[in-house]
C-alpha cells in the first residue's frame, strides 16, 4: 500500500516537472532572439518636458547603456542631442556641436539600439513634409513603435537649437520663442528619428521627432525643414518601451493628468 502511494507521488512530480519543462520551453521558442535588445529606452515624460520639467537625474553615460541612437535634450533644456553610432553630441544654442560628457543629465531623452529592419532608397528629393509621408506610406504597421534614420546628402537642412532656461522655468512653448534657428546649405548628415501611435499620449511625442547631425560633426539640431538630396532611409521596428521616470520634487510635484493635457 505504502509503496504503491509513494509511486503516486513520483508518477506525479513527474507530470509536474514535465509541465514546467513545456512551459518554459513554449516561453523561450516565442521569443526572438535577434530582438532580445530591441527596446525604446525613454528618460522621463514628454508631457513633464512640456510643462517645464527641465531638470532629470539620469546622465548619459547611464543612457549609452540603453542604446546607440537618440535623441533629446540637457538640463535646463541646454541644447539639442543626437546620438548616432554609439557616440551622443549635443548642439548648443550658439549652434556649436560637442561630444556629450557621460556626467552631463537629461530631463528627456530617447535612445535605442538601432537594428534596421527595412531599408528604403527614394527615387526622388523630398522635402520634410514628404519625407514623413513617404515613410508614413512605408510603414504598414501603426501599432508599434520605430526608430529611423535618413543618411546621405541633403539639399537643405533648417534645425534649431534651444537656450539654456532659468528657473522658475518657463513651459516649452514659451522656451523656443527665442530659440536659435540654423539654414544648412547642401550637406552630408543623418537624422536621427523616431515615429510613435497616437496613443503614446503624454508619454512620448506621437508622429515624427528628427534630430540631425552633419557627417563633418560640425552643425545639428532639432529638424524644422529639410529637403532631401541622396538618402538612404533605414526603419527598425520596435515593440518594447522602457521609461525611466525622474525622482525629484519637480517632476513629483508637476500635474501632468490635468484635463487640458487628456488625450493632447
Ligand atoms: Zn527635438
Amino acid at each position: 500500500m505504502k509503496k504503491k502511494a509513494e509511486m503516486k507521488i513520483a508518477f506525479n512530480l513527474v507530470w509536474v516537472l514535465l509541465t514546467i519543462m513545456i512551459i518554459t520551453y513554449h516561453s523561450h521558442s516565442s521569443a526572438e532572439p535577434e530582438e532580445a535588445n530591441d527596446s525604446i529606452f525613454q528618460a522621463s515624460l514628454f508631457e513633464a518636458l512640456m510643462e517645464g520639467v527641465y531638470e532629470g537625474d539620469l546622465t548619459y553615460g547611464e543612457l549609452k547603456k540603453h542604446g546607440d541612437f537618440g535623441l533629446g535634450t540637457f538640463n535646463r533644456l541646454d541644447g539639442e542631442m543626437v546620438g548616432v553610432d554609439g557616440v551622443f553630441y549635443r548642439i548648443g544654442s550658439d549652434g556649436k556641436v560637442s561630444v556629450v560628457e557621460d556626467s552631463r543629465k537629461s530631463p528627456f531623452a530617447i535612445v535605442t539600439f538601432f537594428d534596421s529592419n527595412e531599408s528604403l532608397v527614394p527615387d526622388r528629393e523630398l522635402n520634410c513634409e514628404e519625407l514623413k509621408q513617404y515613410i508614413d506610406d512605408a510603414i504598414s504597421e501603426k501599432n508599434i513603435f520605430y526608430a529611423i534614420k535618413v543618411s546621405g546628402e541633403f539639399k537643405y537642412m533648417k534645425t534649431r537649437s534651444v537656450h539654456a532656461q532659468e528657473k522658475p522655468y518657463p513651459p516649452v512653448s514659451e522656451a523656443v520663442k527665442d530659440q536659435s534657428e540654423f539654414d544648412l546649405g547642401n550637406l552630408k548628415g543623418t537624422i536621427v528619428g523616431y515615429w510613435f501611435p497616437p496613443y503614446i499620449g503624454g508619454v512620448s511625442q506621437s508622429g515624427f521627432h528628427f534630430h540631425f547631425i552633419s557627417e563633418d560633426k560640425k552643425s545639428g539640431g532639432h529638424v524644422l525643414e529639410c529637403k532631401t538630396k541622396d538618402v538612404v532611409i533605414e526603419i527598425d521596428h520596435i515593440r518594447d518601451f522602457q521609461i525611466d521616470l525622474s525622482d525629484n520634487e519637480d517632476f513629483n510635484k508637476a500635474d501632468l493628468n490635468k484635463e487640458s493635457t487628456k488625450g493632447k
